[in-house]
């Protein structure tokens, strides 16, 4: 299972362990951020307009790879991690107007504080209320072979097939 995790920037030190388990776990991760910025040895916003270009492009591309987007919701101030959220809900939901009914192409996962964004609460997310039990059970899928199918629609975690009932909770 392959997973994107996306948070606030001053909250890195945090994903970044995150991530670690997740890895420890065996799931693969799409685009290690932080350790990214680690590796470019320099804040954000010393970045040329090139390098804001290509870390940006890196971080949607890592999106689009995932099976299963988890957002920790940033508990201060972020900008990217809300973008990344809407890039997300749009792959999730996306699909052309000749497919009007077929499986979400990515689970978004969100952990922590709800209220920080009502966005984190859109039809299809899979909310946790802290980041261990989100942790928790991503770390339990990512030892699995298969990813179990949702009862009603036969989809994969959290990848419904509209008009799946569970896709309204
Ligand atoms: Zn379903």
């Amino acid at each position: 299972m392959k997973v994107y995790v996306a948070g606030a920037y001053t909250e890195r030190e945090m994903i970044a362990r995150y991530i670690a388990r997740l890895i420890a776990a065996g799931v693969e991760i799409t685009f290690d951020w932080p350790a990214n910025i680690v590796q470019a040895g320099k804040p954000d916003h010393e970045f040329t307009h090139e390098e804001r270009q290509l870390h940006s492009e890196k971080n949607i591309k890592g999106i689009e790879d995932a099976d299963v987007f988890w957002l920790l919701i940033p508990s201060g101030a972020s900008k990217g991690a809300w973008l990344e959220l809407g890039y997300a809900h749009a792959l999730m939901r996306w699909r052309p107007a000749s497919e009007p009914v077929g499986p979400h192409r990515i689970a978004v996962v969100v952990s922590g504080n709800a209220t920080a964004s009502n966005f984190t609460s859109m039809r299809g997310t899979i909310f946790f209320h802290d980041h261990e039990a989100a942790y928790a059970e991503l770390a339990a899928l990512g030892r699995l072979d298969s990813l179990p199918a949702c009862k009603e629609c036969g989809g994969t975690f959290g990848k419904h097939i509209e008009p799946c009932r569970r896709t309204v909770s």
